[in-house]
């Protein structure tokens, strides 16, 4: 595939690390030609999420989009799940993504504050950006992260992280508490609420092989 114009804008709105990325390899945008990769998306394909893979990209300081996508929608049960403010995502994390929002949350809701999801709202996923107070590259800075903000349920309510973790009602710190538990099980890296302040409005979600979850 070409490089086409309908792309550039996404890749310059993509957080901190829009200044000047490095000029491709090649005249042609290298899209994921592993088979690994290929099999990703294909495995992303079967949850029948809406996406459009995106072309690798390198970016200055070591920030990376290798094997991308960026996800329009996913699907639950029953219908289809919309996500806020995603662009680049890394495929592996997609496909994690798009499991939990459909067994873990979607699920949650239904069980526990009696109506389904209908969106996720997210604080973005890629960001050329170190981990804070540290010189190591965050896993934001190569799409391996997700940080989800809030979720709006088919009955109107919208439960954030910020709002309903300590404030909100019993059913629905409950509801906070299961899926971040259930996003435990699912993502390398979990940090919420009570890993610090800087998480006090949002569940940091990474692909990684370690297991940490606070
Ligand atoms: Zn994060």
């Amino acid at each position: 595939m070409r490089w086409t114009h309908a792309l550039m804008p996404a890749v310059a709105l993509l957080g901190a690390c829009t200044q000047a990325p490095r000029t491709p390899h090649s005249a042609f945008p290298l899209y994921a030609d592993r088979p690994d990769d290929r099999q990703c998306l294909a495995k992303l394909g079967t949850t029948r999420a809406s996406f459009t893979p995106l072309p690798d990209r390198y970016f200055k300081e070591g920030c990376t989009q290798l094997n991308t996508v960026r996800l329009s929608s996913l699907r639950s049960d029953d219908g289809s799940l919309g996500v806020s403010n995603l662009a680049s995502v890394g495929c592996p994390l997609a496909n994690t993504f798009a499991a939990w929002a459909r067994f873990g949350v979607d699920r949650a809701a239904r069980q526990i504050l009696g109506s389904e999801l209908v969106r996720i709202e997210t604080m973005g996923s890629y960001s050329c950006r170190n981990v804070a107070g540290s010189d190591r590259l965050s896993a934001h800075a190569s799409a391996r992260a997700i940080d989800v903000s809030g979720f709006v349920l088919a009955d109107g309510r919208r439960i954030t992280v910020l709002g309903g973790w300590t404030q909100g009602t019993a059913a629905e710190r409950e509801f906070l508490r299961v899926i971040h538990t259930s996003a435990c099980r699912r993502f390398g890296t979990v940090l919420g609420p009570n890993y610090n302040a800087d998480h006090a409005n949002h569940l940091h979600l990474e692909s990684s092989s370690s297991a940490f979850c606070r």
